[in-house]
């Protein structure tokens, strides 16, 4: 494994969080106990969500909102193409089809309102709205949306742990959202997720698929000594364990701090890349929103070849990414009739650049002076 200067994310586990850990594996409950609940009411506390239900990953938690969402055959729901596959596999999984729509802008990679409403038909049955890179985008606008036309909307908040519009939070919007505590999210253990909602109904739907439909949780039947229970509709074993639960919930405690960090080196970004041609940092978030700024993305304008740009920037210890590889343009998902020209420009032009809450400043100006070199060697040799 290359040594990056300046990895993109920064995962690692700290000591103190370590002796959390082996305090649960001590404790002899390892499966999802009452640290679980624990996350799951903090999440409530900090989300405002009257029910938070522990998953195994986002994508469990995806699929099981479209599956409360009574999502099925004959049904369609629409989604950016510019977002991780998960999304539509959720929606796929029930037998749904995904309908991909536009993004909002050149400098705006979320979902387009606008774009959402031109693709509504009769069988249109949801909105499946994508917080992207950690910023609210649209929401306000696609709820808006979803009430007037009468659809389910559902929220793919796997970025959104920490990010606002206006008082909600990112995944409170809809009827459910889905946030990830998989390693490159801001809240993050390896694996693991949390479906918000305000339904009622949809929770204990929620919590019985996610253990086989079976209706209460080991846990409970533990604690109040009950042997006998049913199954009445088809479930998963998508639960979270008390581990993690316990790790997730360390995190969560640091997360309005860490978020000021990472708000504190996008700036400093935005405010050096002023000075570097050819490079357009992805719109910021509105006056009444806040980022979770899980991810800080850049476009490079037209005629910049991008692997060679990445290619500098690796020599330079400086790792990138790519978010994301439209999903329409996949084999499993390709509609050759579909075009969607901004989403397209987008994903041939975006890179993203490493931020963490603990980023050095030397290592931010690093990643800063590359890029800039990077555009120059790249411009010079077109
Ligand atoms: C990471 C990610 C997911 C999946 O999250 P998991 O917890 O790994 O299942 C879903 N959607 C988006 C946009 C993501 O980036």
């Amino acid at each position: 494994m290359q040594e990056w200067k300046v990895p993109l994310g920064d995962a690692r586990v700290r000591d103190e969080d370590l002796s959390t850990l082996c305090d649960v594996y001590r404790s002899g409950w390892l499966s999802m106990g009452p640290r679980t609940q624990e996350l799951e009411s903090a999440l409530e506390a900090y989300t405002g969500a009257s029910h938070a239900i522990a998953v195994s990953s986002c994508s469990a938690g995806l699929h099981l909102a479209c599956v409360a969402a009574g999502l099925g055959p004959g049904d369609r729901v629409v989604l950016p193409s510019n977002t991780f596959v998960a999304t539509a596999n959720a929606v796929a999984s029930c037998g749904a089809e995904p309908v991909f729509a536009e993004i909002a802008g050149p400098s705006e990679p979320w979902l387009s309102a606008d774009a959402v409403a031109e693709v509504i038909d009769e069988r249109t049955r949801a909105i499946f709205a994508v917080c992207y890179g950690g910023h609210p985008g649209e929401i306000e606008r696609l709820r808006e949306l979803a009430d007037d036309r009468e659809m389910i909307l559902l929220e793919d908040a796997a970025h959104g742990s920490g990010a606002w519009s206006g008082s909600s939070h990112v995944g409170t919007f809809g009827l459910a959202g889905a946030l990830s505590f998989s390693s490159a999210k801001n809240i993050g253990v390896g694996e693991g997720g949390m479906v918000l909602t305000d339904d009622p109904g949809v929770a204990e739907q929620l919590e019985r698929l996610r253990w086989h439909g079976i209706s209460k949780s080991s846990w409970g039947r533990h604690r109040d000594a009950v042997s006998a229970y049913d199954v009445t509709e088809l479930g998963f074993n998508y639960r979270l364990d008390d581990p993690r639960a316990a790790l997730a919930l360390a995190r969560l405690h640091r997360l309005e701090a860490e978020t000021r960090q990472r708000a504190e080196v996008e700036n400093a970004y935005r405010h050096d890349l002023e000075q570097v041609d050819g490079i357009e940092p992805t719109a910021p978030a509105g006056p009444s929103q806040r980022s979770s700024h899980l991810m800080f993305t850049v476009t490079l304008e037209n005629g910049i070849d991008r692997d060679r740009f990445r290619r500098c920037l690796a020599e330079r210890g400086v790792q990138t990414s790519l978010h994301f590889l439209p999903l329409h343009r996949l084999s499993l998902y390709s509609r050759t009739e579909l075009e969607l020209p901004r989403t397209e420009s987008y994903s041939a032009r975006a890179v993203t650049l490493p931020l963490f809450p603990r980023m050095e400043e030397w290592q931010r100006e690093l990643v800063v002076e590359a890029a800039a070199e990077a555009i120059a060697s790249v411009q010079t040799r077109r």
